[in-house]
């Protein structure tokens, strides 16, 4: 983002815009300043926030000051004894009210996050209930948050662990999934005992504060749920350096997180790291070529190709090739792309004009070096964010729509000969979040299925995400995992008691 785009004096009143209140049934959703110590809190300058379709603004939200993020992070430090105190089905309650306040309101939610993120209407009421599935998930998962005991090597010692929440958790999330990468951190991080202070992406803040208008309606202790909006960097440094702060949980790019990861090692936080990725979908020969097909196009093109699962690669064997490329031309004529509250339009824009101007120089540079295209969106296109879908044949690996992870709807297709050959290929790249797989020969799948360095594999499954399932990547996708029981060790620290017996008075 453009941060001194926008920026103005606090001597008015920065309403949201009449879109926003028009489109919405609950207009106290639509908040603009930040929440701080169970408080909204105004900065002395404003950012606008933009509409991705039409480049219309839709707000302003505060520039907070260094002082105001301090006070953020004091807040919640000041929260966080009382919080861990309550008894786990205490926080569980706050949280399921919290839960069921989102899923009343999802209608609302996901208009707000059409309007500031681009994505389609369905796209949007899908992740609000994904995002809400994680605080259910928690709630209910805290209760099983046990510790062990330990068969003594120590005569007379009871030994025993208990998983104890760390303090403060700092949250930094991405624009892509405005709702779901906050609760998929917060709801672990409050369910086991921490307060947190998220710093929400400044293209999509009002998803975030909305959700913070629900805690406050739930009347969650002030302090325990911040959300601070302004300058990254400065945001970032704050966070990073208070000693108060904890645990460091961040999804985005991997160069920010990089950067993250040396900041957070001067007050030596635990790290908790969501980063980018570049998906292999291969094809097995046994595969139906209408069935895979199908899926790979799901899996490139949801969220307008802005996905961090998003299909980057599609390795096709060399003699369905061809048959593959035409259904794949074939299918993308269904495709709507346009305003993603229009009922019709089934790819939105993507978040940026310098989004759009990078997929063009995708594109570009696929075809200076010998890529076809094999298909392009020929509808009309309504705004500088919009990019045509594009389909690519013959992708090579010095290509950067192979190598980046592209995050747009480029569909960057390559032939195959030999399985050993393809799994080596997919594991060439720096990144290793998630890889999907589609036939039926059960030793190719299982050959993929152990030789593909990546965090999450899927076979046969488009959808592979949720509550239950532990999120996350290897090598530079990331640290740690999200959701499922492993959720809470990025915001607990297991406690090792050794409980001896002292020798009786008599001595024996
Ligand atoms: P990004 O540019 O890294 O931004 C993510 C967050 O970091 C935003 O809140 C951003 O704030 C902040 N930020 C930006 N520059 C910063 C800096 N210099 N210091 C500190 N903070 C900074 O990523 P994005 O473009 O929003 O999101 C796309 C990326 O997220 C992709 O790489 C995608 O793969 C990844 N992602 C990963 C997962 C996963 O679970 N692995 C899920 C979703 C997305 P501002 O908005 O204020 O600049």
């Amino acid at each position: 983002m453009n941060h001194h785009s926008g920026y103005h004096t606090n001597n008015s009143d920065y309403k949201a815009s009449h879109e926003m209140m028009t489109l919405l049934d609950d207009v106290r959703l639509v908040r603009n300043h930040a929440y701080i110590n169970g408080k909204w809190q105004c900065g002395e300058h404003f950012h606008a926030v933009e509409n991705p379709a039409n480049n219309q603004t839709i707000g302003y939200i505060s520039m907070l000051s260094e002082q105001q993020i301090d006070d953020a992070i004091e807040s919640a430090d000041q929260a966080f004894h009382p919080w861990r105190k309550l008894s786990v089905d205490q926080r569980a309650e706050y949280l399921m009210n919290w839960y069921y306040a989102i899923l009343e309101s999802k209608q609302d939610l996901a208009h707000l996050m059409v309007v500031e993120q681009g994505k389609t209407l369905a796209e949007a009421l899908g992740e609000i209930e994904y995002g809400a599935s994680f605080v259910r998930w928690f709630a209910e998962e805290a209760r099983r948050s046990y510790g062990q005991t330990i068969p003594s090597h120590i005569q007379n010692a009871q030994l025993s662990t208990l998983r104890e929440p760390i303090g403060v958790a700092a949250l930094i999330t991405p624009w892509n999934f405005p709702n779901a990468m906050i609760t998929r951190k917060a709801a672990a991080a409050l369910a086991i005992g921490c307060p947190v202070v998220i710093k929400p992406a400044s293209d999509t803040p009002f998803s975030a504060l909305a959700l913070a208008e629900l805690v406050d309606r739930c009347g969650f202790p002030a302090g325990v749920f911040n959300v601070v909006t302004g300058d990254a960097a400065m945001i970032s440094k704050q966070l990073c350096s208070a000693t108060q702060v904890k645990a460091l949980s961040f999804t985005g790019s991997t160069a920010v997180g990089k950067r993250l990861l040396k900041q957070a090692a001067e007050t030596v936080k635990k790290c908790s790291m969501e980063l980018g990725g570049n998906a292999p979908f291969i094809v097995l020969d046994d595969m139906d070529i209408e069935q895979a097909v199908d899926a790979a196009i799901d899996a490139k093109f949801q969220t307008s190709g802005q996905d961090c699962l998003a299909a980057n690669r599609i390795f096709v064997p060399r003699r369905h090739y061809e048959a593959f490329l035409t259904k794949f031309a074939e299918s993308m004529k269904q495709i709507v792309v346009g305003n993603g509250l229009d009922p019709k339009v089934t790819l939105g824009p993507l978040i940026s004009v310098n989004a759009a101007k990078n997929a063009t120089r995708l594109v570009n540079d696929a075809i200076e070096k010998g890529a076809r295209v094999i298909a392009q969106y020929q509808g009309h296109l309504s705004g500088p964010n919009f990019f045509a879908p594009t389909l690519l044949a013959d992708v090579t690996p010095d290509m950067a729509v192979y190598r980046e992870e592209n995050f747009c709807p480029i569909a960057g297709v390559l032939p195959y000969d030999d399985l050993e050959q393809v799994i080596d290929m997919s594991n060439e790249t720096e990144y290793g979040l998630a890889a999907y797989v589609y036939g039926h020969n059960i030793h190719d799948i299982w050959r993929c299925m152990r030789g593909l360095e990546f965090g999450m594999v899927s076979v046969n499954s488009v959808k592979m995400t949720g509550g239950p399932i532990p999120f996350g990547g290897v090598k530079q996708s990331g640290l740690g995992r999200e959701g499922s029981c492993h959720g809470f060790d990025e915001f607990s620290e297991i406690k090792y008691c050794c409980l001896g017996q002292l020798p009786t008075a008599s001595g024996s």
